[in-house]
């Protein structure tokens, strides 16, 4: 268990494509590159904890906190990063950030956003946030739904 959860962040190996997406629609600063070879980061800053599917001890990376993941579908592995590292419902920013680039996403004002989201979507939504990083618009849309009664049933809540 950690005492400071907002601090909690992640590496995830190029394998664990699904969970670090997941990972950043709840939230967490999530590295992920899957342009490089297995088990290599840009840079793996030594508080981020690595995700793993094998015990990190062959990258030279002995003292690096990790979970290794046993499981092979993407949400029976968010269950083990769940509770290996004690994440709680209290703990979680849900679409808070970017699942392309893992930047914060902030609101962005509906006028700014006409001509770059297609009419129909800005005609039906009048919440935007737009991501620091890559730029991408979000908007509450079916998927959000669907993906908020899954987190609710993972935190049971
Ligand atoms: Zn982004």
């Amino acid at each position: 268990m950690r005492g400071v959860f907002m601090e909690l962040c992640f590496a995830a190996e190029k394998t664990l494509g699904r969970l670090a997406k997941w990972l950043r629609i709840l939230g967490f600063d999530t590295l992920y590159e899957p342009d490089l070879a297995a088990g290599y980061f840009s840079g793996l800053e030594p508080n981020r904890t690595l995700l793993t599917r094998r015990a990190p001890f062959h990258l030279g990376r002995i003292d690096t906190p990790h979970v290794v993941i046993r499981a092979d579908h993407y949400w029976d592995q968010l269950v083990e990063v769940v509770q290996a590292a004690g994440i709680t419902a209290e703990s979680i920013r849900p679409f808070s950030r970017c699942i392309r680039c893992n930047s914060a996403i902030m609101p962005s004002g509906k006028a700014d956003l006409q001509g770059k989201v297609p009419d129909y979507v800005w005609e039906t939504h009048d919440v935007f946030r737009i991501c620091r990083g890559c730029q991408r618009i979000y908007w509450s849309g079916s998927h959000v739904e669907r993906s908020m009664e899954k987190i609710r049933s993972l935190f049971c809540i």
